[in-house]
């Protein structure tokens, strides 16, 4: 799986970006559409170079091991309680400030909040497959270092180089599949014959998932929230889903952290849906378009698409919106779009100098008389905002613009 770095930035923030950076594998091999004749529709950029987040803007990993490092890493707060394997059966009489609910698709809390559901159109079962791949084999070594989205109407599939012999096939359910014996090895492995056989690798695990596209309106009543899966899921073809809920947060944790301590009033918490749906909706929305690229298998979709491609591929990255509406001051693209992060003079990345506080950055000038209770870091990112027209900004500690100075 995949997370980006923004994603890393989150991490950093909460003190576990270097071993999460040792359990993951930076790649600058971006995603690839390509036709069985080997034609390339579209490129999701990959790169070199660390993203304006100041980290590789894309990494690969097994969801397991990174969960299990977020846990861990709970164990340095004292005041966090860890209940596993318990069943929550209802909120109604919880002694709580706040419960958040990041319980997944199937949320009991979105059910108590009675959230409504919005669908953007995709749902579509496909098979998971991670196999275990023999380095030693030529045919591995043959494998594309790039996320390949392989658009073949007869079988669409996804193969994702995810880390060390980790490999991943994503698989489309087709009309008459079974989906209970499409693992039995007479079927799974002639599927990806092109790539492997039985020979140079092996299953680990497998599992057939229905991708779905759906927001949901309605991220809090009074002290429930939302947060991840439980009110929005997207089809992973971004690999954006997990990367949405650790936005959500990013977002929140600041928000509720100053609510709890009465440095700011409840409706501050009335922010967080308003910013984050449309934000969760622009990723989700462009997965479904690239769902339609790649799960096309009508011979008059399929003819459509290429007509669409006919003068050669087109490239994208990943989008970057704006939050909506929410906590700040003024409008226009830069307030609530995310501040990058430079390298300060004295070698720190700039989250590191700022914590988890607001900053203003900016023209010395302008900062030199202030004496607020923000981080102040004269000079930095005076070139980003002169290019967008501004002098000075100041950052939530989320890192989103607040406001600028023009
Ligand atoms: C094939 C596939 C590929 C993907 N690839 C990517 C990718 O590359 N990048 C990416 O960012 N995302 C990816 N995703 C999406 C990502 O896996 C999900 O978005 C993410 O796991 C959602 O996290 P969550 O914590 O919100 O929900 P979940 O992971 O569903 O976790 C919810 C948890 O709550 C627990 N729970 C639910 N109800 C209760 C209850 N009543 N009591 C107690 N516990 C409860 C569940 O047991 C579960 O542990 C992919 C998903 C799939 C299916």
């Amino acid at each position: 799986m995949h997370f980006d770095g923004e994603v890393m930035r989150i991490f950093q923030a909460a003190g576990l970006a270097n071993r999460i950076a040792a359990a993951t594998r930076p790649s600058p091999h971006g995603a690839r559409y390509e036709e069985p004749s080997g034609r390339t529709l579209m490129i999701r950029r990959g790169s070199e170079r660390p993203d304006p987040n100041g980290w590789s803007g894309s990494w690969y990993f097994h969801q397991p091991v990174l969960e299990g490092i977020l846990r861990q890493g709970l164990a340095r707060f004292p005041n966090v309680r860890v209940h596993l394997g318990e069943e929550v059966t209802s909120v109604d009489n919880l002694d709580a400030r706040f419960v958040v609910g990041c319980d997944g698709a199937r949320s009991l809390v979105r059910r108590a909040i009675g959230s409504r559901q919005v669908d953007l159109g995709l749902h579509q079962p496909w098979l998971v497959v991670d196999v275990l791949a023999d380095p030693e084999s030529p045919r591995t070594k043959a494998l594309p270092l790039y996320s390949l989205q392989f658009c073949d109407p007869a079988r669409p599939m996804t193969l994702v180089n995810v880390n060390g012999r980790r490999r991943r096939w994503e698989i489309m359910l087709m009309p008459g599949d079974d989906p209970a014996r499409l693992t039995d090895p007479e079927i799974f492995w002639p599927m990806i014959a092109r790539w492997l056989g039985p020979e140079d690798a092996e299953i680990e695990r497998a599992a057939v998932y229905t991708f779905h596209s759906v927001v949901q309106e309605g991220w809090r009543r009074g002290r429930l929230l939302l947060a991840g899966d439980a009110c929005h899921q997207t089809p992973p073809f971004l690999g954006q889903g997990m990367c949405t809920g650790m936005r959500d947060a990013s977002n929140l944790a600041w928000k509720l952290a100053a609510v709890v301590r009465s440095e700011a009033p409840d409706s501050l918490l009335d922010t967080y849906e308003s910013e984050r749906l449309p934000h969760a909706r622009a990723f989700i929305e462009l997965a479904v378009r690239l769902g339609a690229v790649i799960q096309a298998t009508d011979p008059a979709e399929i003819a459509a698409r290429n007509q669409r491609f006919a003068e050669g591929s087109t490239t994208f990255d990943f989008p970057a919106p704006q939050l909506g509406p929410g906590y700040g001051h003024g409008t226009g693209p830069l307030i609530g779009a995310l501040f990058p992060q430079p390298t300060l003079a004295d070698g720190r990345l700039m989250d590191d100098a700022i914590g988890q506080r607001f900053a203003i950055v900016g023209e010395p000038a302008l900062l030199e008389k202030l004496r607020p209770d923000a981080v102040l870091l004269p000079g930095v990112g005076q070139d980003w905002l002169a290019e967008r027209g501004a002098r000075a900004a100041l950052l939530r500690p989320d890192r989103y613009i607040f406001a600028v100075a023009p």
